[in-house]
C-alpha cells in the first residue's frame, strides 16, 4: 500500500529538499481531473504549471506517445527522425520563424538563443557587442546564464558570479531602452509578453511596439521567451502573434510536450543559420517520443480550439473579477494572476481551495490560474463557486 504519508516520507529522507510542496501526493489523472492515494479527487487549474496543455492522459496524446514509445524511444542526433521533422515543419508553419532546435527545458531553450544572439552578433561585428538586455521581473530560468538574465534578485542570493553581459532594464519603460542602447554594445533583447512567474504582467502593446522597432534598426535580435506563454496559453498558438510581433528568436517548452519534457527554439531568417555543426548540441534534444507527444498537442490546437481557449479566458476573468476581495485580474488567455485586497494572502487561498478540491498555483503574491487548455465551461464554473466560498470565509 503506497500513501500519502510514505511518499512524503521518501521525498524528505531521499530528495533534495529543493521545493516547497502542496502536502498532496497524486496517484493518476484524467481530463482535469486528478486523484491522491486516498480517493480524494480534485479539479486542476496548474496544469503542472502550464505544461499539460491537453490535461491528463488525453486519448490521442496517450496514443501517440505510447506508439513512439514502441518504436524508437531515443536515436541520439546522429540519425534523421521523423516526430522531430513533422514538429519543427509544424512550428515554424505556424510561427513564421524559419527553423527549429530541439533541447528540454525552458532554461535549455533560452541558454541557445543566447548563444545564438551571441553568435549572430560576434560573426558580423567581431567583438565588444555580447550584452543581453532583459527586464526586471522576469524570468528565463535556474541554469547559470539564464538566471543572470532573470531580473528578479530573490533567485540571485548565493550564487554569484554569474555569467557576464547581462543586464535588466525597467519593463514599459522605452527611453531606459533607448538610452542603453547608445553605446553600442548590445547583440538582444529577450522578454516574456506576459511576465508569467513576475506575476503574470502583460508588457504593453506600445512598448512591445517600440522594442521591436528599436531592435530592427541596430540589427538587434528580439527574442521571446515563450516558455510559459507560448503553445496556445494566451489564446494564440504564440502570445506576440496578438501583437503583431516578428522576433527574430523564440523559445518554447512547458506546454510544448502535453507534459512531456521538450524545449524548443525557433530561429527567424537573420539567424537561421547562425549556428552550424558542432556550435551548438544536445543528446537528447528532439527527443522523437517527446517530439510525438508535441506533434500531438499542436494537432489540437487549430483555430476553433484557441478562440476557445480566448473565450473561456475571457470567462474566467468576468467571474473572477466579480469575486469578494479581488482587487484586479492580469493575464491573457488561460494565464490568469488574480491580485487581492489586502488581508487577503494568495497562499492561503491556494491552501483553502485544495482543502474544497481544487488545484491552483501562485506567482509572486498574486493567485495563478494555468489549467487545462481544454477546461469546460461546467469546471470553470466548479473552480468560480470554490473560490468564492473560500474568499467569503477569508478575514
Ligand atoms: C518556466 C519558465 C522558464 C524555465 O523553464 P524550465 O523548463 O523550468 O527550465 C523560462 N522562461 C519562462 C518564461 C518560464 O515561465
Amino acid at each position: 500500500m503506497t500513501d500519502n504519508q510514505q511518499i512524503k516520507q521518501l521525498d524528505s529522507d531521499f530528495i533534495a529538499q529543493t521545493y516547497g510542496r502542496f502536502e498532496l501526493a497524486l496517484s493518476h489523472g484524467k481530463g482535469c481531473e486528478v486523484w491522491d492515494f486516498e480517493g480524494n479527487k480534485y479539479l486542476d487549474f496548474t496544469s503542472g504549471i502550464g505544461t499539460n496543455s491537453l490535461g491528463w492522459a488525453d486519448n490521442n496524446w496517450l496514443e501517440a506517445v505510447t506508439a513512439q514509445a514502441g518504436k524508437l524511444q531515443h536515436t541520439s542526433n546522429l540519425f534523421y527522425t521523423e516526430p522531430a521533422g513533422r514538429l519543427a515543419q509544424t512550428l515554424v508553419n505556424a510561427s513564421g520563424l524559419k527553423r527549429a532546435f530541439f533541447c528540454n527545458s525552458g532554461a535549455e531553450a533560452n541558454e541557445g538563443v543566447i548563444k545564438t544572439a551571441r553568435k549572430y552578433s560576434f560573426d558580423k561585428y567581431g567583438e565588444g557587442r555580447a550584452t543581453v538586455l532583459s527586464l526586471q521581473n522576469s524570468f528565463h530560468g535556474r541554469t547559470i546564464s539564464t538566471l543572470a538574465a532573470t531580473g528578479q534578485a530573490v533567485f540571485h542570493h548565493s550564487f554569484f558570479p554569474f555569467t557576464q553581459g547581462f543586464e535588466h532594464l525597467p519593463a514599459n519603460d522605452l527611453n531606459a531602452l533607448a538610452e542603453r542602447l547608445k553605446t553600442g554594445d548590445v547583440c538582444a533583447v529577450m522578454l516574456e509578453v506576459v511576465q508569467g512567474e513576475g506575476g503574470v504582467c502583460a508588457l504593453s502593446p506600445e512598448y512591445l511596439h517600440g522594442v521591436q522597432a528599436l531592435c530592427a534598426e541596430q540589427d538587434i535580435l528580439l527574442a521571446i521567451d515563450e516558455v510559459q506563454t507560448g503553445i496556445g496559453r494566451t489564446g494564440t498558438l504564440f502570445a506576440y502573434q496578438q501583437f503583431g510581433l516578428k522576433p527574430d528568436l523564440v523559445s518554447l517548452a512547458k506546454g510544448l510536450g502535453g507534459g512531456l519534457p521538450i524545449g524548443a527554439f525557433l530561429l527567424g531568417e537573420k539567424c537561421q543559420t547562425t549556428l552550424g555543426k558542432s556550435d551548438h548540441g544536445s543528446t537528447y534534444g528532439g527527443n522523437p517520443v517527446c517530439c510525438a507527444a508535441a506533434n500531438a498537442v499542436l494537432a489540437k490546437l487549430d483555430e476553433t480550439f484557441l478562440a476557445e481557449v480566448k473565450r473561456k479566458g475571457e470567462k474566467l476573468r468576468t467571474a473572477l473579477l466579480a469575486l469578494p476581495k479581488v482587487k484586479s485580474v492580469s493575464g491573457l488567455g488561460l494565464m490568469i494572476g488574480v491580485e487581492f485586497e489586502d488581508g487577503t494572502t494568495a497562499s492561503e487561498v491556494v491552501a483553502n481551495a485544495m482543502a474544497q478540491g481544487v488545484l491552483t498555483l501562485t506567482a509572486k503574491s498574486k493567485l495563478r490560474l494555468l489549467p487545462p487548455l481544454i477546461i469546460s465551461d461546467e469546471q470553470i464554473d466548479h473552480a468560480i463557486a470554490v473560490l468564492k466560498s473560500v474568499l467569503n470565509s477569508a478575514n
